[in-house]
């Protein structure tokens, strides 16, 4: 315990100041100060920004003393608030009466770490998220909107279609042997049928793990092999941008790693036939591959739900951890289920005749939640987007908010920033005038970017939502509340119903009040992740042992006067490049593996685009002369190993690294370099103090 809080403080006081994108209120850059019960830095009500609040007027929260009373009563009454909000979801058997909704333990020296929720009750997340709405009358809705890459190909599906669509693809699984309990891997670009492959794993029961399919065939197959997933779900090949991905050729070559690694075959592969990238004749084929339509055009367009227990498991999802195994997350169906549409009931108020408009990727957690599970639960229409944001011109997210008619649009700061740097035309020859909701997720919003938002894309019109949550609390845990008070850029601002955040110093004391420290969370929310797939182990190291009985977001933060939360980054070895989590040891582990590189650092940087970007330092191996060719060979081995967005954007040859005497690698003082910074502190107790001047005049 002493060990790891010590290391916890050591990380969260090596992080520089401006190593972090810049986070901060208007006139100051963000920083990681030392844990303090006074904030380092003036935050007044200048830094406030308000909306015309008419826009939400009929939200389901309108102002914050409604906030407050509704809060205290989820805090307070978990029964009574969590129990209500399940009640608007179907339940084939109520969960048990004679107990709370939810029982845990946080605590490892009580016994094991447990959370469960609506024990007892038995729903299914597909029929809350289509059934429910068709046989309430609403079947002619348009439930997905897709917009292709190339703008002349789109399409709608309404509740109703979605049923039949996702039922046959349902009885497409069962046919080939899946039952509940079972995963499937789903490695699919965003079409129309990865939302459908989805919601029909969770109709029967099956486990969906979906790997973005920018993921190598390495990461691939990994994750097929971590989950032993029998059957994947794929597709031939996508256009992004102008940009060709032979997705089929990469999992033949993943499916391939996993029999040579672990003798393990995957039975059925089936292949959706995207002819608009590339024509099927042109598919390299096995006997375990079936095409994706050849065989839903057989099935049935009626399945049974698959009837779950609440805590049985939902999905899965991979993410990166401080050290360089990914981690399958784990959620089940009861808790997320209600916390994703609860979530998205409060945050994006929605309105019968909205468009909603996440742009992230069923890859990662913010799709999952809030492309399919919140939207559909709600009854909304959800828009997917196959494409890139700035192709065929910068102007694209624009004009299909044009075309749609938005209402919400959510996306991640890093797409802010890349559009940024247009010029504004291509915006405001748009015109936007549906989106009422804005909103960001996944890395800090820097205040420049914010305001771009604000001011040219909404028009000072709309609010933004800044949601802090991660893959872990499967839904949003921070976050404004449309209208319902003053927003700040930069800040996630108040903690969502049921959510009990703490400031926690280095000796996990909880601060009070205005202070910085290290954000973890009291108690169990319905949607937090019950386990690591296969590793309980390493899920109860990785969020409650740090702190014992609080679960440890990893996350350092900052709380104004206001109770105003602003995170200031990771406080652990990961790194958030464009808002997807690496962690540095898995980007150290591809480089390492070259026979050129002797030894591997790797950190982050501010990075104008991506928030953050990579810095790997390289010791070259003795006799290793082609620097040029290790280059280019380094970056093919961070693609092919992990994927295009784990290349790094700087390789910095050095003679040597900073080392304590013990050998640990001084890792902030490589991430000042990094960032151009002089203050470096104390060198004197390195192993070779000499190598740190070295390391600065070889930097390009
Ligand atoms: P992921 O699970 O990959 O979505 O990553 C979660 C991490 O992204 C969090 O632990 C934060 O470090 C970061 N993050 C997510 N949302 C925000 C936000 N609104 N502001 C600042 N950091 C964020």
């Amino acid at each position: 315990m002493e060990d790891r809080q010590a290391a916890a403080l050591r990380r969260l006081q090596v992080l520089s100041p401006g190593f972090l994108p810049d986070v901060g209120l208007s006139g100051g850059s963000l920083r990681q100060a030392p844990c303090s019960s006074s904030p380092s830095k003036q935050e007044d009500s200048s830094d406030l920004v308000s909306v015309p609040p008419h826009l939400f007027r009929d939200a389901p929260v309108s102002s914050r003393s409604q906030y407050e009373s509704l809060y205290s009563q989820s805090l307070g009454d978990p029964d009574g608030f969590w129990g209500g909000e399940a009640k608007c979801l179907f339940w084939k058997n109520p969960w048990d009466a004679d107990r709370p909704v939810c029982a845990y333990n946080f605590d490892k020296r009580k016994g094991p770490i447990f959370v469960e929720w609506f024990r007892g009750g038995y729903t299914n997340v597909c029929f809350n998220a289509i059934d429910r709405h068709v046989d309430s009358g609403r079947g002619n809705q348009v439930a997905v909107l897709w917009e292709g890459n190339d703008p002349r190909f789109n399409a709608r599906i309404t509740y109703s279609e979605l049923l039949r669509y996702v039922c046959q693809v349902a009885n497409l699984l069962r046919s080939r042997g899946v039952k509940k309990g079972d995963r499937v891997c789903i490695y699919m670009p965003m079409i129309l049928e990865l939302p459908v492959a989805m919601l029909a794993c969770a109709r029967i029961g099956a486990i969906h793990s979906v790997v973005f399919a920018g993921f190598s065939a390495e990461a691939l197959s990994g994750r097929i092999l971590d989950c032993q997933s029998q059957v994947v779900l794929t597709c031939s090949a996508v256009r992004r941008g102008d940009k060709m991905l032979l997705l089929k050729e990469i999992v033949d070559e993943a499916l391939q790693l996993c029999s040579q690694r672990s003798g393990f075959s995957v039975e059925t592969c089936v292949v959706y036939d995207n002819e608009t990238a590339v024509p099927r004749k042109n598919v390299a084929w096995q006997a375990r591959d079936i095409w994706w339509q050849d065989a839903v055009r057989e099935c049935s367009t009626s399945a049974e739900v698959e009837w779950m227990e609440s805590e049985e498991p939902l999905f899965m999802l991979y993410t990166s951890g401080s050290t360089g195994k990914p981690k399958g997350v784990l959620h089940t169906v009861g808790g997320y289920m209600v916390y994703a549409s609860t979530t998205f009931k409060y945050c994006f108020a929605p309105r019968k005749e909205d468009v909603f408009w996440c742009t992230a990727d069923c890859g990662w957690i913010t799709g999952h939640t809030y492309v399919v599970y919140g939207p559909l639960l709600n009854g909304t229409t959800s828009l997917v987007y196959e494409g890139v944001p700035a192709w065929p011109h910068p102007g694209r997210c624009w004009e299909i908010v044009d075309k749609y008619k938005v209402t919400a649009f959510y996306t991640a700061p890093t797409l802010i920033r890349s559009l940024q740097a247009y010029d504004k035309e291509h915006v405001k020859k748009f015109s936007r005038s549906t989106l009422r909701l804005l909103a960001t997720a996944g890395e800090p919003i820097n205040p420049k970017a914010w305001n771009w938002y604000f001011d040219v894309v909404g028009d000072r019109r709309c609010p933004i939502l800044d949601t802090w949550w991660q893959t872990e609390t499967g839904g949003v845990m921070l976050t404004p509340l449309p209208g319902a008070w003053p927003l700040k850029p930069g800040s996630a601002t108040l903690p969502f119903f049921g959510v009990e955040p703490v400031v926690l110093d280095q000796q996990g004391k909880e601060l009070k009040g205005p202070c910085e420290g290290y954000l973890c969370i009291r108690r169990p929310w319905p949607g937090i992740a019950r386990t690591i797939y296969g590793d309980h182990k390493r899920y109860e190291e990785t969020y409650f042992s740090t702190w014992l009985s609080y679960y440890n977001t990893g996350d350092g933060c900052r709380r104004d006067e206001n109770g105003y939360i602003t995170i200031t980054g990771r406080v652990d070895d990961v790194i958030n490049v464009s808002g997807h989590r690496i962690s540095t040891s898995e980007v150290e582990a591809a480089l390492a593996s070259h026979p050129g590189c002797a030894e591997v650092a790797v950190v982050g940087f501010p990075h104008e685009v991506k928030g953050e970007g990579i810095y790997a330092y390289i010791i070259q191996m003795d006799g290793h002369t082609d620097r040029g060719e290790l280059i280019k060979a380094l970056k093919v081995l961070a693609r092919k190993e992990i994927g295009g967005f784990a290349v790094p954007d700087v390789l910095h040859f050095v003679p040597g690294l900073p080392k304590t005497r013990s050998g640990k690698v001084m890792r902030n003082i490589l991430r000042k370099i990094a960032s151009n910074r002089t203050d470096l502190g104390d060198t004197s107790t390195l192993a070779d103090p000499a190598v740190v001047s070295k390391i600065i005049s070889s930097k390009m």
